[in-house]
């Protein structure tokens, strides 16, 4: 989209250990070594190695995030990581609303804009996913689902500097099946249309990143339809070479 930087994100999921960080300083050298500087890269690893990782990435330009927050600051919450703690890691972003956590712990739109807000609260960048099930396409529903999620998922505070927005059709995240390029188009000016209609014009500085099976073979389409303003990348971000490929899309 004109007028927007590209982002390229990273989401590890419950992968990475220490042994990991060699990957993920390869990824940081690949952008010093001269990837198009107007392209900003993200990988948002497990908490346990945000600390390490935010360190090896302070000498490039790639920056580090969460994967998910709680919306409370602190208290008993055993097991729960607050946004304040991923940005004393030294988080910048925070994912939220990702399939695998609406599905796996049945949370719904108002959590997720609760913990987009709880991410603002801390100084960190929501990226806030939306996407449709395989059953909800076949019905014909994807994009009243996607009007659902952003009524419901987005705060009315959200602006370009605070809030990303993912498009991830569920049945194209970690199956190898991606939509065709008409399908990402449709679904993502629907989104810049609907999220326009919430926040005004300010909307069309907002990003809108596609996720689901990115790879470094589909990423020049992808990454080229329009009003996609970046990728959402799970498996292949585990290896900076896939990783590094699709961000060359972007040259
Ligand atoms: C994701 O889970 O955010 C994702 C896009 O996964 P994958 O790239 O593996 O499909």
């Amino acid at each position: 989209t004109p007028g927007i930087r590209p982002l390229v994100a990273g989401n590890w999921k419950m992968n990475g250990t220490g042994a990991s960080l060699n990957e993920l300083r390869m990824i940081g050298n690949g952008f010093l070594g001269g990837l198009d500087a107007e392209t900003e890269a993200l990988v948002c690893v497990p908490a346990t190695l945000l600390t390490r990782a935010s360190e090896i990435l302070s000498r490039t330009p790639v920056k580090a995030g969460g994967q998910d927050c709680h919306v409370r600051e602190s208290g008993a919450f055993t097991g729960c990581i607050s946004a304040e703690m991923l940005k004393d890691a030294g988080a910048s972003h925070v994912i939220v609303g990702h399939s695998e956590c609406r599905a796996d712990r049945g949370e719904e739109d108002a959590e997720v804009c609760a913990k987009a807000s709880a991410a603002w609260r801390a100084g960190l960048t929501a990226i806030i996913c939306i996407g449709e099930s395989n059953e909800q396409r076949q019905r014909g529903q994807a994009l009243d689902v996607l009007s659902q999620q952003i009524a419901g998922s987005v705060p009315n505070t959200a602006t370009p500097a605070n809030a990303i927005v993912a498009y991830e059709p569920i049945w194209a995240i970690g199956t190898g099946l991606t939509p065709t390029a008409a399908d990402v188009a449709e679904a993502h000016a629907h989104i810049r249309a609907r999220l326009t209609e919430k926040l005004g014009p300010v909307a069309a500085k907002m990003r809108i990143l596609y996720g689901g099976s990115v790879k470094p073979s589909n990423a020049v389409e992808l990454l080229g339809v329009e009003n996609v303003d970046g990728a959402l990348v799970g498996g292949a971000s585990l290896k900076a070479a896939d990783f590094l490929g699709i961000a060359e899309a972007y040259q």
